[in-house]
């Protein structure tokens, strides 16, 4: 009982606030073949895995790429491996980590798009400059990108 009061909650504190902060689980993993992407566990949980070996050498960039495999969930996308997914999803994905996501991170993940040089192993999906640009664009329409 005391335990449901918990859930709900935690429920209703995290729908009144426009940052996501983080409700969801996370699991690191240094062998994850992605940077980051979220499974569906049993009992209905979902936890998003990242490579924290990539996430340490991308930094704060780490944060959106985790957001953004946390909002297919909250889009209610199907959970796919992360290159199953359709342009269109990865847009809104991309999209929804920029009008609720951390400012400094949505902005390190446009430089680390924008940025020519980055390691070409990263596993980055679609066309980096297109992703760095629909995120701009739609972190300004949000007023999430004034600050940095
Ligand atoms: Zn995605």
């Amino acid at each position: 009982m005391k335990a449901l009061f918990i859930v709900g909650l935690l429920v209703t504190l995290s729908a009144c606030t426009t940052n996501y902060t983080r409700p969801y689980k996370e699991l690191s993993d240094p062998t994850h073949e992605e940077i980051a992407s979220i499974r569906h566990l049993p009992w209905n949980s979902y936890t998003v895995i990242y490579n924290s070996d990539t996430c340490e050498l991308i930094g704060k960039a780490c944060g959106f790429f985790r957001g953004h495999a946390y909002a297919h969930y909250m889009l209610n996308h199907a959970i796919l491996p992360p290159k199953y997914y359709p342009a269109l999803s990865e847009k809104q994905a991309d999209c929804y980590v920029a009008k609720y996501g951390e400012q400094n991170e949505i902005k390190a993940a446009v430089d680390l798009f924008l940025d020519e040089n980055r390691d070409p192993n990263l596993k980055i999906h679609g066309d980096p400059l297109i992703r760095a640009q629909n995120i701009i664009d739609c972190a300004k329409q949000a007023g999430n990108w004034e600050s940095v």
